[in-house]
């Protein structure tokens, strides 16, 4: 079933009935411009030799370079990864960037690969996609399992740094573009808080997800004297209504491997996480959470998506019926991909940023998107995620050739 990708056609068709743009847009934007397979062969550390399938998906180019990650995956989606390509050119076109969309995998599973293996394999991968890929052309990432080793390898068989993004900061990479999506979904909310009627005294947040994104979403809280009530992993969930030490869950969770357990808090499970009173609920894990199963005990004031696709259509339905506000992933966690374009135009003049700098451009580009997303919402009635749609399509529809 393509389950992830209906969904991503209906949001599209929702956004398409509010606001008018016309039969051929939806139909060039609904299926990929096209889709590429490799099969790539790995020498062993054993001498023999393996195959491993690998694609990519090239959604749409109107605005810039196809843009979006390269998953390692035993059992990659292809369907999942098919959305995500879609989504990434509506993401980069509300982040107002000059990219596209795109997305890969390879059907491996890397935990069972060496380090040497590894490494044959991204070249190999750069090998395959040379002709596919580029500066100009196409510009993937990290995605699961993935990650700057991955990347700097490819950059140096393709032979450019602006190639992929994601990089080292030693082989071309930014510099905060690790506590991106956080800090990015973090300035939408401080955009949009007082029209949220989020009240200082009240703002209590709720994560699903202490990894990458969840964890630093944590830190950036705790920084700014916010209390963090709920969180979870994959093991388990915990609550404490004081507030969680999150330094102290940093320690606990690398001397455990888990935060459940953590002292002074109550382990709860992952689905009474989500129902969980707070002023803001950020799912920062995994897609499909809150659906029609669950939506009508969700307990927050505000959601801010940080992974992709965590809500279902019908859900966000629910919640809008509620008085639920949904930043949606294409706003919320537009921030990674943001500074990713900032490290390809850095690749692109041969310069080198500094944090600061980032920082600010990355705090101005979230900005104005949250203005824009909350104006198209506004104007026409609608949730966050058809304003963010329909300011992308407008922005997809300004670009078309
Ligand atoms: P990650 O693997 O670092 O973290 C994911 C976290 O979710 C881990 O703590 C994991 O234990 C937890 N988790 C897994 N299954 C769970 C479950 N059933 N219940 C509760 N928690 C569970 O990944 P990440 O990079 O932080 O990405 C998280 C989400 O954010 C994904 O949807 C990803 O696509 C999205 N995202 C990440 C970035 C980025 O820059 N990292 C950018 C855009 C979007």
């Amino acid at each position: 079933m393509a389950q992830a990708y209906n969904n991503f056609l209906s949001q599209l068709e929702r956004a398409m009935s509010v606001k008018d743009f016309g039969t051929e847009l939806y139909g060039l934007l609904r299926s990929p411009m096209k889709q590429i397979e490799h099969q790539l062969n790995v020498t062993m550390d054993d001498g023999s030799s393996r195959t491993f399938e690998a694609y990519r998906i090239q959604h749409n180019n109107w605005r810039g370079p196809y843009k979006g990650g390269i998953r390692f995956h035993p059992q990659v989606d292809l369907d999942e990864v098919k959305t995500l390509a879609a989504l990434m050119s509506f993401k980069t076109a509300v982040a107002g960037i000059p990219m596209g969309g795109g997305k890969g995998g390879v059907t491996v599973d890397p935990k069972a690969l060496s380090q040497g293996e590894r490494e044959r394999l991204d070249r190999a991968w750069a090998q395959a996609f040379k002709a596919d890929i580029g500066p100009t052309v196409d510009v993937p990432a990290p995605d699961v399992n993935t990650g700057s080793f991955d990347m700097d390898i490819i950059a140096a068989e393709y032979g450019h740094p602006a190639v992929v993004t994601g990089k080292s900061v030693e082989h071309g990479g930014s510099l905060g573009r690790d506590t991106a999506t956080a800090m990015g979904g973090w300035y939408v909310l401080q955009q949009l808080k007082d029209r949220l009627f989020l009240d200082p005294e009240m703002f209590t947040v709720v994560i699903q997800g202490f990894g990458n994104a969840g964890a630093t979403f944590a830190d950036i809280c705790a920084r700014h004297g916010v209390k963090v009530v709920g969180t979870s992993d994959s093991s388990g969930a915990i609550y404490s209504t004081d507030g969680i030490d999150i330094a102290a869950l940093h320690a606990h969770k690398q001397a455990t491997k888990s935060v459940k357990d953590f002292p002074g808090a109550r382990n709860i499970s992952n689905a009474e996480l989500l129902e969980l009173e707070c002023g803001v609920l950020v799912p920062a894990a995994l897609e499909s959470q809150i659906t029609l199963e669950n939506a009508a005990r969700v307990n927050a004031k505000v959601i801010l998506e940080l992974a992709n696709g965590p809500t279902t259509v019908e859900a966000d339905d629910i919640l809008f019926g509620k008085g639920i506000q949904v930043i949606p992933d294409i706003l919320a966690n537009s921030g990674g991909v943001t500074v990713s374009y900032f490290e390809w135009d850095q690749n692109m003049k041969g310069e080198q940023w500094s944090a600061e700098q980032v920082d600010v451009m990355l705090k101005d580009h979230m900005e104005k998107a949250a203005e824009e997303v909350w104006k198209r919402a506004h104007e026409n009635t609608v949730d966050m995620r058809r304003g963010a749609f329909i300011l992308a399509l407008e922005r997809l529809q300004q670009a078309k050739p």
